[in-house]
């Protein structure tokens, strides 16, 4: 007899982990083994448009895991299995023949991997298995957050504002909520799996590495270090250091040392600097949260540990409130997936936008793409995401209204293209930012907030340091000349398109044609 712990893509840890948790003490109290299981499923992945550095991100958190499970004694069984559909066959089968009494695993919210559980717990149910599936993603869980009417927000309610207030008041009621769930200790396995199950870690994980183009796969591992522990540094970096101008490029957040905090570390300054992509502000753990490296609750623990509070602060009067409320932003996005899950099939959040006739322009969709179409911020930005995997939140925004408010075209395809590209890519995150964006989304504004790329510029990159970095045609550039600079070799000239950013009526070049209102 043996108890599972199923380990997903978006929970890669063994510290804080529910459904981990649940099934160590489990086997304690029933005296059975605990193993730890990973499927790797690469149909699911090619269907969700996981990118090869999200993938390489994960196998390389399993080779630590591994390691973790071995000195806890906790077999880790990683199998690969290709068609999606019988995936749940596939898990059912190895549960029979392990003599597996329950199985526990943390939710995933897309509809395809609910569907899949669902198939997994019928079946098992079949076999005499106990499925057990748990809340562990966000920090308060979907379904908490209502409006007075006990529905979810919608579009119509102003959203987010209202949303923040109820999440930050229920949670503040229940800080049980933020407990760490106990990571299994050595000592408290009392059957050694390991001596019944041997290590099952299978060597086919490389060749399925190998299996992607992961040109990049080096600066990606540089950058962006597996592990738990590496995710705790990158904390302790943003709460204790200064931001700095010179982390733009492939150098990882982690290389630079540790920095004076005089004049306010990264977090103590970040409602000022939060928007300025010139300078590495931000905390850059979106990868790690994505992959849930580390928990989210333990993120909102450190805040309350770093102000020596014991209440969530989530206000705009400092910091560390406003930090807390992006965070927040990742639990609304999972919330509003949970609530309309039409959101995760290519369905806009607003309804009534269903039948928005977008541009097509391939040749528009690949200069923004490659970070050619001749408007430097969201050139620069685009390059960003194609070198390092991850983008400036600010620049998100601009490159997503530039693709469907000045191109047109489809926020699906602009959706699509970051989840390929970004090691952080993550659905509810994703689709919220883009359908935000679009205006199909939640955002109470409609279609008419619309950001002018050159004023956001201005905000997002003041000293140029951005543009000069990511765009070194315009390195000998500065001010407006930069910012505004239509420079051919930027645009997609090659392309046929005449000199002058694309998307513009004519392709003149005139500022003219960028009549946007400033946002
Ligand atoms: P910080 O500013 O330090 O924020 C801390 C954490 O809060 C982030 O790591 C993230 O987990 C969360 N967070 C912050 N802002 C947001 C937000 N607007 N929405 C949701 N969570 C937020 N984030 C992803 O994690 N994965 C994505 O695939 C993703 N795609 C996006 C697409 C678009 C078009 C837009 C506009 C935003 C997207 N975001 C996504 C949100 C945001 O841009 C990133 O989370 C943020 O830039 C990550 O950098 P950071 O860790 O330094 O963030």
């Amino acid at each position: 007899l043996a108890v599972v712990y199923w380990m997903r893509m978006a929970d890669l840890r063994i510290e804080d982990n529910r459904a981990l948790a649940r099934a160590s003490s489990m086997a304690q109290k029933e005296n059975i083994p605990l193993i730890a299981m990973y499927a790797i499923s690469p149909q699911d992945y090619e269907a969700h448009d996981r990118s090869a550095r999200r993938i390489d991100f994960m196998l390389r958190n399993l080779v630590v895991l591994k390691e973790k499970f071995n000195a806890l004694h906790i077999p880790f069984y990683v199998f690969n299995h290709r068609p999606r559909k019988t995936l749940p066959q596939a898990v059912v089968a190895l549960l029979e023949s392990w003599r597996v009494t329950n199985i526990f695993a943390n939710l995933e919210y897309e509809v395809d991997e609910l569907r899949r559980d669902i198939r997994v717990w019928e079946l098992g149910k079949q076999k005499g298995i106990r499925s057990v599936f748990l809340h562990d993603r966000v920090i308060v869980d979907p379904g908490v957050c209502k409006t007075k009417q006990d529905k979810p927000y919608t579009a119509n309610c102003q959203v987010y504002s209202p949303w923040l207030k109820t999440w930050t008041e229920s949670l503040n009621k229940n800080l049980v909520w933020l407990e760490a769930a106990p990571a299994p200790h050595p000592n408290d396995i009392s059957v050694r799996g390991s001596t019944t199950f041997g290590d099952l870690f299978r060597s086919d994980i490389p060749d399925f590495v190998n299996g992607f183009e992961c040109c990049d796969a080096i600066t990606m591992r540089q950058f962006w270090p597996a592990g738990t522990e590496h995710a705790r540094q990158i904390l302790d970096r943003f709460f204790t250091t200064k931001a700095k101008s010179t982390q733009l490029g492939n150098v990882s957040p982690l290389a630079e040392g540790a920095e004076s905090s005089v004049g306010g570390s990264r977090i103590i300054k970040y409602g000022d600097d939060r928007d300025k992509a010139d300078i590495d502000s931000t905390s850059r753990i979106s990868p790690y949260l994505a992959s849930g490296v580390i928990s989210a609750r333990e993120i909102v623990r450190k805040t309350m540990d770093f102000l020596k509070i014991k209440k969530v602060e989530a206000s705009r009067g400092n910091g560390v409130g406003i930090w807390v409320q992006e965070l927040a932003w990742r639990d609304f996005y999972n919330h509003v997936l949970t609530s309309f899950p039409r959101v995760s099939m290519g369905r806009p959040f607003q309804e009534k936008f269903a039948d928005v006739k977008w541009e097509t322009n391939e040749i528009h969709l690949q200069a923004w793409k490659v970070g050619k179409t001749g408007v430097p911020i969201v050139d620069a930005a685009m390059r960003q995401l194609n070198t390092m995997g991850w983008m400036h939140n600010r620049c998100r925004m601009i490159t997503a209204m530039y693709l469907t408010k000045d191109l047109m075209l489809d926020w699906r395809l602009g959706e699509k293209y970051f989840m390929e590209n970004l090691i952080d890519g993550d659905l509810a995150s994703n689709n919220g930012g883009w359908q935000w964006s679009a205006s199909t989304g939640t955002d109470p504004q409609p279609y008419f907030r619309i950001f002018n790329p050159y004023a956001q510029s201005e905000k997002a990159d003041p000293t140029g340091n951005y543009i000069r970095h990511y765009v070194p045609e315009l390195a000998g550039l500065k001010g407006k000349g930069l910012r505004f600079s239509m420079n051919s070799s930027t645009t997609l000239s090659y392309y046929g398109q005449p000199d002058g950013p694309i998307g513009s009526s004519s392709n003149s070049g005139s500022l003219n044609d960028f009549k946007f209102k400033s946002s």
